[in-house]
């Protein structure tokens, strides 16, 4: 293998390329991402970027110096437009092309926007640092800031702009914040957290258009309510990147569909929230879909399954038997001061145990089981806790052993 093409310059693309080079490849890496910046990090992005706490500087992923070590052909703001697998073939918006030898997809994913109101001012969406700036910039000189969708982002959206000080309201089309992944007791617990903090909220809300001349002014519901709100941030959800890949031979779904090595087709891989694969270590139920497969779009995935694709990329170029990526996922969140940690399946779910602490502490673990495991566990304020179940959930212990643990835990 003499020529590796890392498509998308962020989480999962440099992963990818360090462990190649501290896996002893030494051959060419070329690296592509649209954004015209060096790889940076999300994170912060819906956090201290927006509370105003950090500057665009401290953004970097990596030094220039940690960069130039790797020796890659770094080609920002340049997009890939299309693969032919079987012709090993990339195509670019310069109209220019490249072989490769081998392939690591990881273009991530883009925010979901609202089939209206995009060409007002002061409505968002945040993927990007650009997002970032331009929502700060607003949050700066606005009085009321409307999210529309309670999910991680919109929450910690909410979350930041309360820090600010702003009047904010959060919209959702379900009952409660976080409903999908946290359930809806640790959901009704989101609930107050935000309302404590002084967030507004309306529920089982739908958005039926976006008001204003120019500049949004109010967010118009279903029910004919107004929410006056001078900027608007929608958090309703991502897509994965796939689009250019669409007569490229490779099987897209809701993602780029792998196998359990990460693999899309021989010597062409895919890693970060552009990915679907089977996760072996929840084989032994189903979950989230009949193919049993999961696309996961948080951080600690991105950097695991980039270096994952990478080795087993290296370990087919060689001839040698590939290894399973089969992670217990895991994420966290940053809202009003406290950090809700997850990991594992918490949906669907069939059992939920709050196992340690106490809701009105803020400092609870509670556990999620389906099919008679142990599957998740989210805590807040205990990230002991959290790595114990976690362990647990690799294991992939019963949930009546789960339950006896934690009632020792107590004892
Ligand atoms: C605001 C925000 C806050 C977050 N907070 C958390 C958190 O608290 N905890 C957590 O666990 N996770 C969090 N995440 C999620 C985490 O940041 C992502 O899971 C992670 O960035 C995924 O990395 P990735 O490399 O797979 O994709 P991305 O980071 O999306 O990068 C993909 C890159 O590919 C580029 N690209 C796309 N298409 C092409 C193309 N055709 N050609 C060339 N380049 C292309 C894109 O421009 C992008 O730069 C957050 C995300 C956001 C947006």
């Amino acid at each position: 293998m003499q020529h590796v093409v890392i498509i998308g310059a962020s989480l999962a693309g440099l992963n990818a390329a360090e462990t190649l080079r501290a896996e002893g490849y030494a051959g060419r890496i070329t690296m592509v991402g649209e954004e015209p910046e060096d790889p940076y990090d999300r994170p912060p992005l819906s956090k201290q970027m927006l509370t105003g706490e950090w500057d665009a500087d401290r953004l970097p992923l990596r030094s220039p110096g940690e960069l130039a070590d790797l020796n890659l052909d770094l080609r920002t703001g340049c997009r890939a437009v299309g693969l032919n697998a079987a012709d090993r073939v990339l195509r670019f918006d310069r109209r220019e092309s490249l072989e490769f030898d081998g392939l690591i997809i990881a273009t991530g994913a883009r925010p979901i926007s609202l089939p209206f109101g995009n060409d007002l001012e002061g409505v968002h969406t945040l993927r990007s640092q650009d997002d970032a700036l331009r929502i700060r910039g607003e949050l700066e000189t606005s009085q009321r800031v409307a999210v529309i969708g309670a999910g991680f982002i919109g929450a910690e959206v909410a979350s930041s702009s309360r820090a600010r000080g702003l009047d904010v309201t959060m919209i959702e089309a379900l009952s409660a914040p976080m409903l999908g992944p946290l359930g809806e007791e640790l959901a009704e617990w989101a609930k107050t957290l935000h309302t404590d903090a002084g967030v507004r909220m309306r529920f089982n809300a739908r958005v039926a258009d976006l008001l204003g001349d120019g500049r949004v002014e109010a967010v118009l519901l279903e029910d004919g309510s107004r929410i006056e709100a001078d900027t608007v941030v929608v958090g309703i959800g991502v897509r994965p990147n796939v689009e250019w890949l669409a007569d490229s031979g490779l099987t897209i779904g809701d993602g780029v569909i792998c196998d359990q090595y990460c693999r899309a087709a021989p010597m062409i891989y895919a890693a970060g929230d552009v990915a679907r694969w089977p996760n072996g270590l929840f084989a032994h139920f189903r979950y989230a879909n009949p193919q049993r497969t999961m696309r996961i779009e948080h951080w600690t995935n991105a950097v695991e399954q980039g270096m994952a694709a990478a080795r087993n990329l290296l370990l087919e170029s060689r001839d040698e038997p590939l290894e399973a990526f089969a992670p217990v996922p895991y994420f966290w969140s940053d809202q009003h001061g406290l950090s809700i940690m997850a990991s594992g399946i918490t949906s669907p779910r069939d059992e939920f145990r709050l196992v340690h602490g106490t809701l009105e502490s803020n400092r609870f673990a509670a556990i999620y089981g389906l099919r008679g495991y142990l599957t998740g566990v989210v805590a807040v304020g205990w990230p002991r806790m959290l790595r114990r179940y976690q362990a647990m959930i690799r294991d992939q212990v019963t949930w009546e052993e789960a339950l006896e643990t934690a009632a020792e835990i107590e004892r």
